[in-house]
């Protein structure tokens, strides 16, 4: 593909992460309306980011929440101090408690036990420390990086998330911020010619060419490009809103 080609490409791709309907439709503001107000759920922020791993994001991001019903009802407080100090055995109950939280109850209670931990030795028991001192968005990634459970996949949606759509304010600008390597994402950038393997270095590395003042803007329309037209089998490029210029390298 050449440079006219891949610049076509980003911008389709740039015009599909500004509709906000295919949003909506994949409910991806739906997840989260669940966090609401930002500055009074932090600490179901950092846990969101940890629960949304292999199951549908409107149940990860509605998670925390359940959570805390499921914390006060047994007398414990939905803090980082509470959380702490619970095993996770005890933990890895509740979440598994019908209808359960999560499909990897063990591993996640180990996580959000491991980031009520480092919460209160990094960050003062103050979960919004983790963002509000202005850090620029390399760092801000590396800080989510940082926790137990959560790997650059996460990290880089957790930043994006935080300055899209929270308005969280970084320093410097937004080149630092990344595409994931979600496999929706490496399969489209694949298929439509922008890596020739599905690596997420790669994926990174071309995000950044293509669009360097901020990379993680190609992130949401491949995503939603892979769940709702380019799946794994009987991809439907008819509809696809790249089909006229894809070169559908399946
Ligand atoms: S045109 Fe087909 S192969 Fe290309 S991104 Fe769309 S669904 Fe995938």
């Amino acid at each position: 593909m050449n440079a006219v080609d891949r610049v076509t490409v980003r911008d389709r791709l740039l015009e599909v992460g500004r509709d906000q309907s295919l949003r909506r439709e994949l409910g991806w503001e739906t997840a989260l309306d669940f966090i609401g107000d930002l500055g009074s759920h932090p600490l179901h922020f950092l846990f969101g980011v940890i629960f949304d791993y292999q199951i549908p994001y409107e149940k990860a991001w509605r998670a925390p929440f359940v959570l805390e019903g499921r914390l006060v009802e047994r007398g414990i407080k939905f803090s980082a101090e509470s959380i702490a100090k619970m095993s996770e055995e005890e933990l890895a109950e509740i979440l598994k408690r019908k209808p359960a939280l999560h499909r990897f109850p063990g591993k996640v209670s180990k996580a959000l036990i491991e980031a009520a931990k480092r919460v209160n030795t990094k960050y003062n028991s103050d979960p919004l420390s983790i963002w509000s001192d202005k850090p620029t968005a390399k760092q801000l990634e590396e800080r989510f990086d940082d926790f137990w459970g959560i790997g650059q996949k996460n990290a880089s949606m957790a930043v994006r998330l935080l300055v899209e759509w929270f308005n969280v304010e970084v320093s410097g600008d937004w080149s630092g911020i990344d595409v994931s390597g979600d496999r929706n994402v490496l399969r489209v950038f694949k298929r439509l010619g922008l890596i020739d393997k599905e690596e997420v270095g790669k994926a990174i590395q071309v995000a950044r060419e293509l669009n360097p003042s901020y990379p993680g803007a190609l992130d949401f329309p491949a995503w939603a490009i892979g769940i709702k037209w380019c799946k794994s089998k009987n991809p439907e490029c008819p509809s696809c809103p790249l089909g006229d210029i894809c070169p559908k390298l399946l």
